[in-house]
């Protein structure tokens, strides 16, 4: 049985099964397989007691063969080099399958913004923006919010840069306020793809989402929204959870009201009348569709034949390892992969830099509506690999996005 393998070594081998597959050239296959640039930063931060604490950063940009490096910014202990390298790969794929013009960047703080307070975070934010200065930037690498950041997080990375350079830089950064040349739709707009190829799946399979037992693990931005989204389709949500535990309840509630719940206490536990579940419990719990919207190695080797869903929807990124991946796959679980089923945040932050770049900017309804056009077209173009191949979908996404990844190398030439 295998030891939960790293981020990077799950990317990597996911990366070197479909780019076989695919038969591209040595050179390719080796460059993809490592990251473009990497930058590590150590800043000092002055805290509140007044001592100065020393934080270590990273971005990566793993390939900008099609379009600038494009990704969010995590905050979290557990943020590695290891982690960011992977994250920027699965980015570089992510923007690929939805054939939107970027490459795949990442970047993190290990921190735990949980236990600072705001003016802390925010010194963070602005020291650790400066350390970046020169790496990101509107045409080579925009950073988006991730775990624990947000749009206020990327306005601080604006402002901060927009002062160095004397003029205001919207199209820094992604996933701004839209005070700030923020997009409309964008705070939804990954759960919102989640709940389009979701139900493209349902379609396809002949599953009708009306009323299934549906579990979503993970209640932050990309679990919640899905959670709300998928409701609104009729799925019937039975269990979710987030860092301090699950909640279950096999007659379905209402998630809309967990997520009052959540503004007065801060969690979803202990909301009223469901039974308190472990995360460990929530994946394995009776349900028809599974969410995994927290971290990624969530669905192992050790959980996999114990997971009674029939189709996972991968809100967050790299929630399965491989061993899991195939045990899941002989037991015929549909699964439709992160880098298809959560590229809508990504679609839309494409869509806020191109808002910015030309300072016009859309409507919600003409948002959603081309989001839900590049979900449906790029969930119809996995879709249709996978029947054609025999493969199944991650297998069929690698495809489609190493392909148009290594034909952008190939085009491009050797420089000089
Ligand atoms: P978030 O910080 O808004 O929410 C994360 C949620 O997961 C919180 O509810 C947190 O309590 C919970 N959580 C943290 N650790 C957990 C654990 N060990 N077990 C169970 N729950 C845990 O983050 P987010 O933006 O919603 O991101 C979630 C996932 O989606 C990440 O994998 C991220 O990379 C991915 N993602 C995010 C976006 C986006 O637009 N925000 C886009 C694509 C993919």
């Amino acid at each position: 049985m295998e030891t939960t393998p790293s981020p990077w070594q799950v990317a990597v081998e996911q990366f070197n099964t479909a780019a076989s597959q695919l038969g591209i050239e040595d050179y390719i296959q080796h460059r993809l397989a490592e990251c473009e640039r990497i930058l590590i930063v150590t800043f000092p931060v002055r805290m509140a007691d007044d001592k100065v604490r020393i934080f270590t950063g990273f971005r990566s940009q793993h390939n900008t063969a099609r379009g600038p490096a494009k990704g969010g910014i995590r905050y979290h202990p557990n943020v590695s080099l290891d982690e960011v390298k992977a994250l920027s790969m699965w980015m570089t794929w992510k923007c690929a399958v939805v054939g939107i013009p970027f490459g795949g960047g990442k970047g993190g703080v290990i921190c735990d913004p949980t236990e600072m307070t705001s003016v802390e975070v925010e010194r963070m934010t602005r020291r650790f923006a400066t350390s970046l200065q020169g790496f990101i930037g509107p045409e080579s690498d925009i950073p988006a919010p991730d775990v624990n950041t947000n749009a206020q997080t990327m306005a601080w990375i604006m402002d901060t840069l927009s002062m160095h350079e004397g003029h205001t830089l919207l199209p820094l950064v992604t996933g701004k306020p839209v005070a700030l040349g923020g997009s409309l739709g964008r705070a939804d707009a990954t759960g919102r793809g989640v709940s389009f190829v979701t139900a493209q799946a349902a379609k396809h399979l002949g599953i009708p989402l009306a009323g299934i037992p549906t579990i979503v693990q993970g209640f932050g931005n990309v679990g919640s929204t899905s959670a709300f989204l998928l409701h609104d389709l009729g799925c019937k949500i039975v269990a979710v959870s987030d860092v301090y535990g699950g909640i279950y309840n096999s007659a379905g509630f209402d998630p809309r009201q967990v997520m009052e719940h959540v503004r007065k206490t801060k969690s979803v536990v202990n909301f009223p009348n469901t039974q308190p579940v472990t995360n460990a419990e929530l994946l394995e719990l009776p349900c028809d569709l599974l969410v995994p919207a927290a971290l990624e190695s969530q669905l192992t080797g050790q959980n996999a034949p114990r997971v009674k869903a029939k189709m996972i929807v991968e809100g967050a990124n790299g929630p399965t390892t491989p061993e899991a991946d195939r045990i899941l796959n002989d037991k015929g679980v549909f699964l439709v992969p992160d880098i298809l089923a959560n590229a809508g945040g990504v679609t839309v932050s494409y869509f806020e830099w191109v808002q910015d770049l030309q300072s016009f900017f859309w409507t919600e309804e003409e948002i959603n509506a081309r989001l839900k056009r590049i979900m449906d077209e790029s969930f119809e173009a996995v879709w249709g690999i996978a029947q054609e191949q025999h493969v199944d979908m991650r297998t069929a996404a690698y495809l489609l996005a190493i392909g148009r990844v290594a034909e952008a190398e190939r085009v491009r030439g050797i420089y000089p």
